[in-house]
């Protein structure tokens, strides 16, 4: 080794003693004489003494370096003068007594010792030098702390780890496919795989019983903020379990890592758990966040015995009247309850209600359409104090639902209701099987065509499709969808009247999914399984906002790896090899 000690190790203890170390060069400063150099490396910072009267070839180099030039420095550790509570080395420094010069560093494109400084695009084109950084690096290290704990927990309760193939066939997650062509089959394509379902599925008709990995999906999708073509899931399968099961596996797992390797978070256990339709009716959202309360409530029986002429023909229509209530808002001026308003509006409501509670009785435009005792109804029904503002929603169930939900989150934001130490984890279970796509006019998966329908509402598959629910949960936090899973479908019967729903012909069924069909056949046990994100699971963890500040190399948000330059064109030849030619658009 070109060190005796990292730059994080020297303590009080080691006073005395002769070591070496090497790094790179934080911070640098000459001071009467003496040249002064803060070295890091991944494990910390200790500050070295260059002195000319203790060696002259030594403090020639010190004085030459710059921030991030490389150095090996061997010198003896002594006490600082002053120390510095900040550095974990803080009370020793080491004087210098042979110093080498292993490598010189360009001007950085920002400071490597200010964490946020810098544009993204810097940030990413050398994003080398960004990692460099204490806060990436915590957050690099972390992830791994993270992913190990997963690895050690289920390798603990029998999971095995089986990688499975990048170049596959089209594995449907909803989105389009990356897709690699043959040299050797021309006019032929491997598939990346949007998730290793179907591999994971067939490992439990293999008998694995219980499968993980942390494993690379490709999903080539249109470009919204934060998103990557390509993440990391923590993939896991089951076989001869429930829905239960599936769920305790991944709660447990949550619950302890947490508590075992980021401890400063608190989170709710037991995990709470609500049906999408409860999701949907108390939060508009089947992403509910936990971590303040809020809930949307139902006021339609009450605005139908009010004279309100809004209610009442949004009522007679077959809406609902729900609303929510605005905590110490109740002197919003005009101006900001406007832009409520046209917040509500451009989100797809028809309008808001503004309704104010004071001390001198209730405020707004039309607080004046109301009887008192309706107003007194509608507060206590929404918990309402003096001090609050109403909001209230007239319109389809479901609109009133989706507004309300991201004002209700908009609120939370403004009004800083979420506790910024709480994991609020919950699970959403009990998904629609199906929705109906306007665009393409027919069915579309909730989750994927993979899904068991509810063993109940098997006959409906073929009268009322929309009412047909799925053994399908999603695991949520803090109003984002970690994870997604469900009971399999493992007949081939029944996988085949989904496939048919889902407006797959018998053909392409066979040719797109003939091997799992096939498989069904061979004794397939009852399986089931879940997905959790690792990157956006890390992301919280870390207290970040962004995946890409958790990934070491992540693409921008426009799918472009601004360091490399992927994608990038390829060679004629390679073309040629491929059996491809390129058409561009006019
Ligand atoms: N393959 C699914 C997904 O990527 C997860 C699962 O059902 O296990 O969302």
């Amino acid at each position: 080794m070109l060190r005796t000690h990292t730059c994080g190790e020297i303590r009080i203890g080691d006073v005395g003693k002769t070591v070496t170390l090497a790094g790179w060069v934080h911070r640098w400063r000459d001071h009467g004489g003496l040249t002064f150099l803060d070295l890091r490396d991944r494990y910390g910072i200790t500050q070295v003494v260059f002195d000319p009267s203790v060696s002259a070839e030594a403090h020639e180099i010190g004085s030459r370096a710059r921030s991030e030039y490389v150095l090996q420095v061997t010198g003896t550790v002594q006490k600082r003068v002053k120390p510095n509570p900040n550095l974990a080395t803080g009370e020793v420094e080491v004087l210098a007594t042979h110093a080498v010069l292993l490598n010189e560093a360009k001007t950085p494109p920002f400071y490597i010792t200010e964490d946020r400084e810098g544009d993204e695009a810097a940030r990413l084109r050398y994003r080398y030098l960004d990692l460099r950084r204490e806060r990436m690096k915590r957050n690099i290290i972390l992830r791994h702390r993270v992913v190990k704990f997963m690895r050690d927990y289920l390798d603990a309760r029998g999971f095995v780890e089986i990688e499975t193939p990048i170049l596959i066939k089209s594995t449907p997650e909803g989105a389009r496919d990356y897709v690699v062509p043959s040299r050797l089959y021309p006019g032929k394509f491997y598939a990346l795989p949007q998730s290793p379902q179907q591999l994971k599925q067939l490992l439990m008709v293999a008998g694995f019983d219980r499968y993980f990995q942390i494993a690379r999906c490709f999903r080539d999708e249109d470009q919204r903020a934060d998103r990557q073509p390509e993440f990391t899931q923590l993939d896991l399968e089951m076989s001869f379990v429930e829905q239960q099961d599936i769920l305790d596996t991944i709660e447990g797992l949550y619950t302890e890592l947490v508590r075992t390797v980021t401890p400063h978070w608190k989170i709710i256990s037991p995990f709470p758990r609500l049906t999408y339709d409860e999701a949907m009716a108390r939060y508009g959202t089947d992403k509910p966040d936990l971590r303040f309360g809020l809930p949307l409530t139902d006021l339609s029986d009450l605005a139908a015995r009010s004279g309100f002429r809004v209610f009442q023909d949004t009522l007679a229509a077959g809406g609902a009247v729900k609303g929510i209530r605005a905590p110490g808002c109740a002197d919003l001026t005009r101006k900001e309850i406007d832009d409520w308003t046209e917040r509500a509006k451009a989100l797809g409501a028809k309008g808001l209600v503004a309704i104010a509670r004071t001390a001198e009785g209730y405020k707004g435009g039309p607080a004046k359409f109301f009887a008192p005792e309706e107003l007194d109804a509608f507060a206590a029904r929404l918990d309402a104090q003096v001090g609050d503002m109403m909001f209230i929603i007239a319109d389809d169930a479901h609109k009133a639902n989706t507004v309300l939900g991201a004002l209700r989150v908009e609120l939370g934001r403004a009004l800083n209701l979420a506790d910024p130490n709480l994991l609020a984890f919950c699970w959403v279970v009990d998904f629609p099987l199906v929705e109906w796509n306007e665009e393409e006019g027919r069915w579309d998966a909730v989750h994927h065509p993979f899904t068991m329908p509810k063993q109940a509402d098997i006959p409906l598959l073929d009268t009322d499709p929309a009412r047909v629910r799925a053994d399908c949960y999603d695991l949520v936090c803090n109003g984002y969808e970690l994870a997604s899973g469900s009971i399999r479908i493992h007949r081939r019967d029944i996988q085949e009247k989904v496939f048919a729903l889902l407006n797959y012909s018998k053909e392409e069924a066979q040719a797109r999914f003939g091997h799992l069909l096939e498989a069904f056949e061979y004794g397939a046990p009852p399986h089931g399984g879940i997905a959790p994100g690792v990157d956006r699971l890390v992301m919280l963890l870390a207290g970040e906002q962004s995946m890409s500040e958790v990934i070491a190399f992540p693409k921008n948000s426009r799918a472009i790896d601004l360091m490399t330059g992927a994608p990038s064109e390829i060679t004629e030849q390679q073309l040629r090899e491929l059996h491809l030619r390129i058409v561009y658009d006019e």
